[in-house]
């Protein structure tokens, strides 16, 4: 877990030199939500919308926190993974898509807005997964649990997944909304789009909690872009595979749409192999167990801030000479437009 109670808002930081322009933000308005109730969606969420589409073999899953940016909060994440598992159990469900709703796809995990501060405190709003799953023991071994069970573990559930994901994305996806993206077997974009890892430089830690940098950046790229702190833009994120579709902005749930129908076509037996295929090998080259690795050095590295700082912060801060993150620079492009 990142939060640390005197930190900044993250989750309101996102790259500043662009705004934009995004329809499907309307959505998320109570009429937005009125229509789409209309039209068979669920919205029995409170941190998500879920449509089901195409006599139930589409289900499109929307991170629903426009105001904050999709930042993501325990209960979301929780939602998250009822909708998707909810969505794997269903026999008649073929595609999942994950999109966001607002001005961007996701600006990572939620560290410090009020719901999530109510989500932590014991009170009538703490989230009751703070509970369960190591939230009632102490120190590294509460951190690593918590993390383990609702940062990585989760994660790699939604990787592995017996159905195919495809990730929707738009505006800036930044650090934890990588994983989202990188969890889906499928990842298509708008144009426009950028991707950063920022917790480098603004917390002081070696990467996310889910390590897909290198398997998705490539190793250099990997280490160029947690070192600076860099955006990648859509174009080189299409160049190097990470990203199989980019269309315009306004085309972007249409077109995904319709890709994801043409993958529908597929025989459900032909699509879970093809899926599990590549999954096992690129878990034989290691992948499965560089993550369990990963994920035991982001706990030492959380147990790093949390020993200097006296237990006052799990991230670095301006003393050790990480930046509190609202000062910190702008994210730069890594390559010039
Ligand atoms: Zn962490």
């Amino acid at each position: 877990m990142h939060p640390s109670p005197a930190r900044p808002r993250p989750c309101s930081t996102s790259l500043r030199n662009r705004t934009p322009r995004w329809p499907w933000i309307e959505l998320g308005s109570a009429r937005s939500r009125r229509r789409l109730a209309k039209a068979g969606s669920v919205s029995d969420y409170e941190y998500l919308v879920r449509e089901s589409l195409d006599e139930g073999s589409i289900v499109r899953v929307f991170l629903n926190r426009p105001d904050a940016r999709n930042a993501q909060n325990r209960g979301m994440l929780v939602e998250l993974d009822d909708a998707l598992t909810s969505a794997e159990a269903n026999d008649e469900v073929r595609v999942i898509i994950l999109g966001g709703l607002g001005p961007i796809f996701s600006s990572g995990h939620d560290l410090g807005s009020r719901v999530q501060q109510e989500e932590l405190a014991l009170g009538p709003k703490q989230h009751p997964t703070r509970k369960i799953h190591g939230g009632t023991r102490l120190g590294a071994e509460h951190r690593m649990l918590q993390e383990w069970h609702y940062y990585f573990d989760n994660t790699r559930r939604w990787r592995n997944l017996g159905k195919i994901t495809i990730a929707q994305v738009h505006g800036n996806v930044l650090a934890a909304g990588l994983m989202l993206m990188w969890a889906c077997d499928l990842i298509v974009a708008a144009e426009g789009t950028t991707f950063a890892d920022v917790v480098g430089t603004r917390l002081g830690m070696c990467g996310l909690e889910y390590f897909g940098h290198p398997w998705e950046f490539g190793p250099r790229r990997a280490k160029e872009l947690l070192l600076t702190g860099d955006s990648l833009d859509v174009e080189e994120a299409y160049r190097i595979g990470m990203v199989s579709k980019v269309y315009p902005e306004k085309q972007l749930a249409d077109s995904t749409l319709e890709f994801a129908r043409r993958i529908a076509k597929l025989p459900t037996v032909a699509a879970l192999l093809i899926k599990q295929s590549v999954n096992q090998s690129v878990d034989q080259m290691g992948f499965h167990n560089a993550l369990n690795s990963c994920f035991n050095l982001h706990q030492i590295n959380h147990a790093h801030w949390a020993e200097v700082t006296g237990g006052a912060s799990v991230g670095g801060t301006p003393e050790f000479g990480v930046p509190a993150w609202r000062d910190a620079p702008a994210v730069r492009p890594r390559l010039p437009a």
